[in-house]
């Protein structure tokens, strides 16, 4: 028995460092991968459930690894989060993306996801506001979204940042919500204009009645408090009309397209002549 149990722990040992190799070739893999922009912008459609029109996309991060293919943001974020690598990573995503999106229809919008390790950077708002200056990415088309996690562990720095930024007409959402850390109160602790419903509440609206209460809850609640809601993870055409019919403003998800790359948007941009 003992020694299975040492055998037990060598095959542990093994798979840990095994698990340890693969983090320090991410991590010094991304190192080297922002500054050659192999992390690259995909975008989500947004839609306006009320008209069916695309109101914009959001940017998700999608790391090109010329050997490994497509690695996922759930991978690569935490690990550039731990090693301080995230203000870059973010700042050259947003850059690539503005750069792109400049030449799309002015009736569009973006929004950018911002880590709550970035909202420890006294600085972020003005390189924010630089980055919009250099592409000439309009700031009033610009959402930047927030996740509640962590958000307020500095929420002084968090409200001067992002009141530079409103003040420039940066838009701001509250990502994620229903999950996590969030609480009500975090509604009111900064200027939001608008809520994303965590999509592990739309992807089951159909099978839990718990997830179709707290969804109908979100969107009264929006309602009062006069912010529209976005809906993500809506992957197909009955969730899709739930939401609309519950007063949903926005909905992204798999049912429009999977993201896609700037070549995507601007073939699925000329189809519908808004390029
Ligand atoms: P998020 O901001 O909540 O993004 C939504 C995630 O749900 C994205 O995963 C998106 O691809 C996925 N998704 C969207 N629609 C559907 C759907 O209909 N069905 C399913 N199953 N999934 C859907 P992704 O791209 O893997 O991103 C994961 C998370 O990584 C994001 O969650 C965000 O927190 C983070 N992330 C991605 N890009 C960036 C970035 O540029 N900067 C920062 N700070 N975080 C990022
Ligand atoms: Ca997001
Ligand atoms: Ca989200
Ligand atoms: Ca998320």
């Amino acid at each position: 028995a003992k020694k299975s149990g040492r055998n037990r722990f060598a095959w542990f040992d093994q798979s840990m460092e095994r698990d340890l190799q693969t983090r320090n070739d991410l991590e010094s893999g991304l190192r080297l991968a922002i500054p050659r922009q192999e992390v690259v912008p995909y975008f989500e459609q947004q839609i306006d459930l009320a008209t069916g029109r695309l109101h914009g996309f959001e940017v998700l991060a999608r790391w090109e690894h010329p050997t490994r293919g497509t690695i996922s943001p759930e991978l690569f974020i935490p690990i550039a989060e731990e090693t301080g690598m995230i203000g870059d990573l973010s700042l050259s995503i947003m850059r690539q993306a503005l750069l792109a999106a400049r030449d799309w229809d002015p009736s569009l919008s973006i929004s950018i996801n911002i880590s709550p390790w970035q909202l420890r950077d006294a600085w972020l708002a003005q390189k924010i506001i630089k980055v919009l200056t250099e592409t000439g990415f309009p700031a009033n088309r610009l959402e930047v979204e927030i996740t509640e996690s962590a958000l307020f562990d500095n929420l002084a720095l968090a409200q001067s940042i992002v009141g530079s930024l409103k003040n420039q007409g940066v838009q701001l959402a509250l990502d994620d919500f229903g999950t996590g850390y969030s609480s009500l109160a975090h509604l009111r602790a900064l200027p939001f204009d608008r809520i994303k419903i965590d999509k592990s509440f739309i992807m089951s609206l159909n099978e839990s009645a718990d997830s179709a209460a707290i969804v109908n809850a979100i969107i009264s609640l929006g309602e009062s408090l006069n912010l529209p809601i976005t809906a993500e993870g809506v992957e197909d055409a009955e969730i899709e009309a739930r939401l609309r019919a519950l007063g949903c403003a926005k909905a992204q998800g798999w049912h429009y397209s999977k993201p896609l790359s700037v070549a995507g948007v601007r073939r699925l941009l000329a189809e519908r002549r808004l390029l």
